[in-house]
């Protein structure tokens, strides 16, 4: 039988290899037996489902919780030969009906259902007509209480036991902890199932974290190197995400707004757009990205603070899910603290509760002040035990330097502490720094003994001092909304009891290369004109179908073309991602390029 699922990985899907847990779950379900797959997003669950569903008779029901997503996943099946279909709201009456009778006429291998579809009467008695050979429920973890997206119609989904007592099931997630993985199993009523945990780590993705200076220029230094790339820009704010949209616009990208403040109309267009098309970026509150499904997202930017590292890795998470490399980058600043500090303050949130949610923001903060790898940090935070270091974080490629800030930490914590502990940094820095304004000179201040005695010190360089003296406790926020600061439970240990002071500061390395690094490797071997003639290629035939350009071929498969050089059918057919059912259907569209491009380079 595994045999049989080799052939349909290579011939319907066109890869050659399964990733790691997918065998074992396909095995798990032809052995008949229930089977919990946890792996990351883009960890291939699909496919966990839908090449058992190929290799068995009769039917396969798959659940999912997004009405929205279905019709892309069937789609992308239909365009590899599968005669997938989807029942759910959005479907008028008579074609509800049409296929509905598909299925009970024994056409239809994969249906997909939503959870409150499945409460109805007819819905059951197809079920019960039909041979139904496995029952696959995605986003298993709507089902428990524990989980963050808890979904009351996903609790009725136990009674599928009733209905179908012999039918193996498979429950699919990627935010599982112990408990929402207890639950699933019991609420699904699974028997003895086969439990397949895959690690949480995205090797892809590559960690890149700075202080924030400049947001904008930093962003737009960073944009400069993923030129021609899709991505997604996270904004605190709906204001900021239309600054930084328009000024994207400005230099020439094409970026879109996506926020609650526009119109219903003006989301799903971007939204819409962000699907179809390719070299798009969308600037952004974090109200987007739920149902987000595009594999070749190059790149997540974060211009603040994540609410916490849970959020932050599912933020994430939405680039790289074709397992090419993809980069995860965030700006940060003390004002990011202040804000989510604040939303805090303003919050429900009480006792134990604020607590939680205030060391959370701690953890992302310590997260973002790491030297040492953050994947390891981020993966023992969801309690996985990461061996070595990753070398794909900045702070893995990059060296470090320590330096001994002991003198100025005392400088700063005198300054604030002779003023009265009732001023922001940037005041505490003037008085430093010297500063003839207006203010510090009616406040007499220039008469104080610290008065300019940090003015060989860059403010910048204060700045980054200050962050890490807050970070570390020496100082605190007296009041969040004035950010005046005050001596924190850790200054005593410096300013009395000989404690020393430490910054680390990244030195310079050639590191921002990574992305050229990862274009010459990508693209050793392969002609650019002929990829950029491939893609032309694949958008018109996007267009025709009214499919995104990504379920015509990725662009792995557009470069593997572009290198392999197939000449024939038979050629065409070793190429990453071609199924036979692609091959047949594309490759008259495709071949002829080739060709063309051979006898020119002749
Ligand atoms: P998930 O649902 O876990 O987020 P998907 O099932 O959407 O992930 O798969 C992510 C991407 O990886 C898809 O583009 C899929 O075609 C691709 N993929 C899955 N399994 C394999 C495989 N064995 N070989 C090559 N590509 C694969
Ligand atoms: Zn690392």
């Amino acid at each position: 039988m595994i045999d049989k699922a080799y052939d349909i990985l290579k011939g319907v899907f066109g890869y050659d290899d399964f990733r790691l847990n997918q065998k074992q779950a396909i095995e798990s379900i032809l052995e008949e037996r229930d089977t919990f797959v946890l792996m990351p997003t883009g960890g291939g669950k699909s496919l966990c489902y839908q090449v058992p569903a190929l290799c068995l008779d009769g039917l396969t029901i798959v659940i999912s919780p997004l009405i929205s997503l279905m019709k892309n996943q069937v789609d992308a099946l239909k365009i590899n030969g599968v005669s997938a279909e989807y029942l759910n709201s959005t479907l008028d009456m008579d074609v509800w009906n049409e296929i509905y009778q598909n299925v009970v006429d024994g056409n239809v291998k994969m249906l997909y259902l939503s959870p409150e579809g499945l409460a109805s009467q007819k819905i059951k008695n197809l079920l019960k007509i039909s041979n139904v050979s496995l029952v696959a429920v995605d986003e298993a973890h709507c089902v428990s209480q524990w989980g963050h997206e808890f979904r009351s119609d996903y609790m009725t989904l136990g009674s599928l036991r009733d209905l179908l007592p012999n039918t193996p099931m498979m429950a699919l997630t990627a935010t599982a902890d112990e408990k929402v993985r207890q639950d699933i199993v019991t609420n699904l009523r699974f028997n003895n199932p086969l439990e397949l945990v895959s690690s949480f780590d995205r090797s892809n993705i590559r960690y890149e974290i700075k202080p924030k200076d400049n947001g904008m220029k930093q962003l737009l230094e960073f944009l400069s190197n993923h030129k021609g790339e899709t991505g997604i820009v996270y904004c605190g704010t709906r204001k900021r995400v239309d600054q930084v949209c328009e000024k994207l616009r400005e230099k020439g990208r094409n970026a879109f707004a996506y926020h609650a403040g526009l119109s219903d109309e003006d989301r799903s267009m971007a939204q819409d757009k962000f699907e179809k098309e390719e070299d798009i970026i969308i600037v952004a509150t974090i109200a987007f990205g739920m149902g987000i499904d595009k594999p070749n997202v190059r790149f997540v930017a974060h211009m603040g603070l994540s609410k916490n590292i849970e959020s932050y890795y599912q933020e994430t998470g939405r680039a790289g899910r074709d397992g090419e490399a993809a980069v995860a980058w965030m700006v940060f600043g003390l004002d990011d603290l202040v804000r989510n500090k604040g939303f805090l303050d303003r919050s429900d949130a009480q006792g134990v509760y604020k607590e939680i949610a205030s060391a959370k923001i701690d953890s992302m903060l310590s997260f973002c002040e790491l030297t040492t790898c953050r994947r390891k940090y981020l993966l023992s935070y969801f309690g996985e035990e990461y061996p070595q270091d990753c070398g794909n974080c900045d702070c893995c490629l990059n060296d470090f330097e320590t330096h001994d800030a002991t003198l100025e930490a005392k400088k700063f914590l005198s300054t604030v502490f002779r003023t009265g502990q009732t001023f922001g940094a940037k005041y505490i820095i003037d008085v430093l720094r010297g500063s003839k304004d207006e203010k510090l000179l009616s406040r007499g201040h220039d008469q104080l003994s610290v008065y300019g005695i940090g003015k060989d010190t860059p403010a910048k360089e204060w700045n980054f001092i200050v962050r890490n003296l807050l970070f570390r406790e020496v100082l605190q926020y007296r009041s969040l909304e004035y950010r005046t600061l005050g001596l924190g439970p850790k200054a005593v240990g410096i300013l009395k009891e000989g404690e020393s002071f430490e910054v680390n500061r990244p030195l310079k390395k050639a590191n921002g290369s990574f992305n050229k690094v990862r274009k010459t490797i990508e693209k050793d071997g392969v002609h650019d004109v002929l990829v950029e003639k491939l893609t032309d290629k694949r958008s018109a035939l996007a267009k025709e179908l009214k499919v995104p350009p990504y379920q015509v071929f990725s662009n792995k498969t557009l470069i593997d073309m572009a290198s392999l050089l197939p000449k024939d059918e038979v050629e065409f057919l070793e190429v990453h991602g071609v199924g036979e059912k692609k091959c047949q259907k594309f490759a008259n569209d495709f071949l002829p390029i080739i060709a063309e491009f051979n006898q020119a380079s002749l």
